[in-house]
This record gives C-alpha cells, sequence and structure tokens, in this order.
C-alpha cells in the first residue's frame, strides 16, 4: 500500500491539474480518493502489481480509462471535473469486471426466476420496499421473456438483503454514501443476489436514494447486464437521482443489452418496446438485415465471427447460427465504438482492433496490458493517419492493412512491415474496389467489404468469384 501512495505522488505532479502550492491537504485527500476509486472500480491493485514497470503511466491510463467510460474528457489527469464524479454516489459493482467470460456469457438458463426479499431497512415500512422491488422486476420483465415470482422462504434465484459493512462477501460496504449496493451475475448460490448498502438513507422519492432505481440498476447486474457507458441507461455505473421516476423507461441501450441475452417478450415481436430516452442522435441501433447495412470492422475470434458497427458488434458462433448482438462494451468496457479495423492472428490467440492512430489488443474478454499502442509502432509513415481495413493470413502469417487505395503488409514471423509497400489494391486484387471497409477470411476466400457490398476474392486464382451483399453472413 505504501509503494502505491509513493506511485501516486510521483504521478500527480505530472497530471496534476493543480498548482503545487497551497491546499496540500486537499491534494492528498483527491488523491486517497482516486486511488480508492482505481481499485474499487477500475482493478487499479491488481494491475500494478502485474506491471512494475509501468504503474504512474498505468495510473494516468487508468484515469483516462475511467474518464472514458464514465463519459469525462480522457485528459489522464485528476481534474476537478473527475473528481467530482469520484465523490458521487454509485453502484459497488466494478466498471472494468471479471463478470463477462467470453465466450461463456453468465445468463440464466431457464426464464421463470424467483427473487426473495430477505430482510428489510428500517429506513421504509415493509410494503414500501416491497413495491420498490417489485417495480424494478417489471422493468425488465417488460422487455424479454423472463418471468418472476416472489418466494418467502428458501432459497430464490435472486436473493435480496440489506446490509451494512462486512457483510460476507468480501465486498464490504463503505457507510453512508459512494458505494450504494451492489449484485452478482447468474448462476448459482450466491450469484444473482442482490446487496444493498443500509448506511444509505433509502427512500421511495428522491430525497435519499432511491430504492426502485438502484434495485432496477443491480437486477440488471443479476440478469447478466454489466454497467454500459451510455450516460443515458439505467446501467450507467453512477447514481442519478435527476430520473424521472414517474414515467421511467429503460433506455434502448438497456433494452438492446438485456434482449442480446433473453430476447424481446414473446408476444411484442416488433413494437411496443420503443423506448422514452432516445440514445443519442445518429447513434440508432443497426438493424442487421438492412440492405444498406455496412461495416466498421470484421474479425474471428477463436473461430467465431465478430461483425462490428457503430458501438455494437454482431456475433456469429458455430453453435449458433442466428447471430447476438452485444455492446461492444458490454464485453470490452474500455475499447471504443466506431471501429477502424480489426484481425485475429490465431497464433498469438489476440484480436487487434483499430480506431484512428491507435490499437488494442484484446484476448478473449479482457484488453491486454499496454494498450492502446500508436499505428506507427507497426511501421506506418508518419501521414497514415488510420487504417480502413485489416486481416490476417493465417496460413502465410502476413497481415494485410488496407488504407484508401493503398495496402500495406506486415509478417507476423519478423514482426515488421514488408519491403516494396504499400501497392495499390487494384493491382494485386483485381475487381475489388478500393476504399475497403472490412475484409474476412474463410474458407480459403477473402471477403472484401466496401458499403453494402462484398467481394469474395480467389487469392490463387486471382480474380473476385463472388459479388454479394455485406450482410450476407447475418442470415439475412
Ligand atoms: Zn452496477
Ligand atoms: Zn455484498
Amino acid at each position: 500500500k505504501m509503494r502505491l501512495v509513493f506511485l501516486v505522488l510521483l504521478c500527480l505532479p505530472v497530471c496534476s491539474a493543480y498548482p503545487l502550492s497551497g491546499a496540500a491537504k486537499q491534494e492528498d485527500s483527491n488523491r486517497d480518493l482516486a486511488q480508492q476509486y482505481l481499485e474499487n472500480y477500475y482493478n487499479l491493485k491488481t494491475d500494478v502489481k502485474q506491471f512494475r514497470r509501468k504503474e504512474s503511466n498505468l495510473i494516468v491510463k487508468k484515469i483516462r480509462r475511467m474518464q472514458k467510460f464514465l463519459g469525462l474528457a480522457a485528459t489522464g489527469k485528476l481534474d476537478s471535473d473527475t473528481l467530482e464524479v469520484m465523490r458521487k454516489p454509485r453502484c459497488g459493482v466494478p466498471d472494468v469486471g471479471h463478470f463477462h467470460t467470453f465466450p461463456g456469457i453468465p445468463k440464466w438458463r431457464k426464464t421463470h426466476l424467483t427473487y426473495r426479499i430477505v430482510n428489510y431497512t428500517p429506513d421504509l415500512p415493509r410494503d414500501a420496499v416491497d413495491s420498490a422491488v417489485e417495480k424494478a422486476v417489471k422493468v425488465w420483465e417488460e422487455v424479454t421473456p423472463l418471468t418472476f415470482s416472489r418466494l418467502y422462504e428458501g432459497e430464490a434465484d435472486i436473493m435480496i438483503s440489506f446490509a451494512v459493512k462486512e457483510h460476507g462477501d468480501f465486498y464490504p460496504f463503505d457507510g453512508s454514501g459512494h458505494s450504494l449496493a451492489h449484485a452478482y451475475p447468474p448462476g448459482p448460490g450466491l450469484y444473482g443476489d442482490i446487496h444493498f448498502d443500509d448506511d444509505e438513507k433509502w427512500t421511495e422519492d428522491a430525497s435519499g436514494t432511491n430504492l426502485f432505481l438502484v434495485a432496477a440498476h443491480e437486477l440488471g447486474h443479476s440478469l447478466g447486464l454489466f454497467h454500459s457507458a451510455n450516460t443515458e441507461a439505467l446501467m450507467y455505473p453512477l447514481y442519478n437521482s435527476f430520473t424521472e421516476l414517474v414515467r421511467f423507461r429503460l433506455s434502448q441501450d438497456d433494452v438492446n443489452g438485456i434482449q442480446s441475452l433473453y430476447g424481446p417478450p414473446p408476444a411484442s415481436t416488433e413494437e411496443p418496446l420503443v423506448p422514452t430516452i432516445s440514445v443519442p442522435s445518429g447513434s440508432g441501433t443497426p438493424a442487421k438485415c438492412d440492405p444498406a447495412l455496412s461495416f466498421d470492422a470484421i474479425s474471428t475470434l477463436r473461430g467465431e465471427y465478430l461483425f462490428f458497427k457503430d458501438r455494437y458488434f454482431w456475433r456469429r458462433s458455430h453453435w449458433n447460427s442466428e447471430p447476438e448482438f452485444h455492446l461492444i462494451s458490454a464485453f470490452w468496457p474500455s475499447l471504443p465504438s466506431y471501429l477502424d479495423a480489426a484481425y485475429e492472428v490465431n497464433s498469438r490467440d489476440t484480436v487487434f482492433i483499430f480506431k484512428g492512430n491507435e490499437f488494442w489488443a484484446i484476448r478473449g474478454n479482457e484488453v491486454k496490458a499496454g494498450y492502446p499502442r500508436g499505428i506507427h509502432t507497426l511501421g506506418f509513415p508518419p501521414t497514415i493517419r488510420k487504417i480502413d481495413a485489416a486481416v490476417s493470413d493465417k496460413e502465410k502469417k502476413k497481415t494485410y492493412f488496407f488504407v484508401e487505395d493503398k495496402y500495406w503488409r506486415f509478417d507476423e514471423n519478423s514482426q515488421s512491415m514488408e519491403q516494396g509497400f504499400p501497392r495499390l489494391i487494384a493491382d494485386d486484387f483485381p475487381g475489388v474496389e478500393p476504399k475497403v471497409d472490412a475484409v474476412l477470411q474463410a474458407f480459403g476466400f477473402f471477403y472484401f467489404f466496401s458499403g453494402s457490398s462484398q467481394f469474395e476474392f480467389d487469392p490463387n486464382a486471382r480474380m473476385v468469384t463472388h459479388i454479394l451483399k455485406s450482410n450476407s453472413w447475418l442470415h439475412c
């Protein structure tokens, strides 16, 4: 712990926004707050142990990650906005968690679930607690095929309790403020359970901490949803007392998230799920069978196919022919959306993700430490600001990067850009339209995606063998 404090001290002169003179006490408490926050919600301790040499960098990175996730300017500095957010009451579940394992997404394998209110807070009459929980359950029931019933004894799937401080699960509560509650993802025993911090003042209205809002958020976790970076979403980690309680509705983001796990409710195949809170402009949910659909990036991942679009991706796995639809942030909270390119290097069990002049490396559901890195570290000239598409040839161990009408080739064995590049796409991939959005290698072909069209290219015959719609992979 001492070592950590020391490192944070080292870091602050570089990243601090305030003058060094005066208010030293305030700075100390800010540092403590930041350290605690990053440890609790951004996994700081674990990483610092693992990557000793880069700690100060890492702390700046963690701050930036937190800022990005919570919708602040990603300065990496402990500025006043950042400190203010760190002081806000929030959900006790971390923003970078272990909840999602990829491929095994935790979700209930049944549609009828039980819950039980194990004990009560002294803050509210019992029937007020009952109805807050019941209302929270309805929020999710309305948009899924899930149904719930209440148990009064025995073991329910979702055991709901109030507790203070240490309460037997290694995640002690912290007194009044800060962490309000936490919940466990679907599974047996403790999994699925919800704990409320009874050092909060629980209320029916917004005068204290509104029990219904927090219960609805925690239930989202109990059903398998992770935190969303969308500030409009119920699954955003900060408690928002301004949410309208009377006409509360889920955001589209929450609906998409939960329906990616359980699908829509059986009766209402299409409509009445229209949420009153809309997602930010220009980011409507992409529809897989829209004939105009184009992709931002496509990659394989351990034998599955990932099709990225805006803030989402479709995942086509072996055993489920119907593609799953997810938020990128649900799997990789620290990844950006609106990606440029993605490819997998099988031999390293790694998918590389590109956006702008940076790239990330992911293994399963984990973003590797030490990323993002600059694309120029791969050997691109400084004039290249972004990549349009990329694909790695699994047999030949060469990775192709497409940028406008040219492409580069990277040798995975020597880990270096090859001599003699860039070359024109038109010269080596005749028939493929330049300005490629995404490329996929499958069945011995390269599939080039350009807008709503897809070119199947046979590398041996060096010709386009088929032209398809881009969404042909999504069973349209
Ligand atoms: Zn939460
Ligand atoms: Zn707990």
